[in-house]
């Protein structure tokens, strides 16, 4: 695999300078500096990353927001956004039954 890395310490700029201005150098060097001078690029004995998988989005059964499967919680078998899980934690907590949310 392929790695490309931006090389350690190359964009540290002046400490003398203010972040404004190291900021304005960076991007200076980024527009005119040989990439073999700002990256690091060598082959490596490394898998490949695994994809990003798709977080499906689902309905909470309380608002109707959409959610992200995996950020969802089920409720007698339905799911539930966070933010209403902190809601009907914080009723549990005052006493409230969840059908009472
Ligand atoms: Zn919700």
């Amino acid at each position: 695999m392929l790695r490309v890395a931006l090389r350690h310490g190359v964009m540290d700029g002046d400490p003398a300078q203010s972040p404004e201005e190291r900021h304005q150098a960076a991007l200076a060097l980024l527009q005119s500096a040989p990439d073999t001078e700002l990256y690091d690029i060598r082959w490596i004995d490394a898998a490949p990353p695994t994809r990003h998988r798709t977080l499906t989005p689902v309905q909470c059964s309380r608002c109707g927001e959409d959610v992200a499967e995996d950020h969802a919680e089920l409720v007698d078998g339905r799911p539930v956004c966070p933010e209403c899980m902190a809601d009907m934690r914080q009723a549990t907590i005052r006493g409230a039954t969840a059908d009472d949310i």
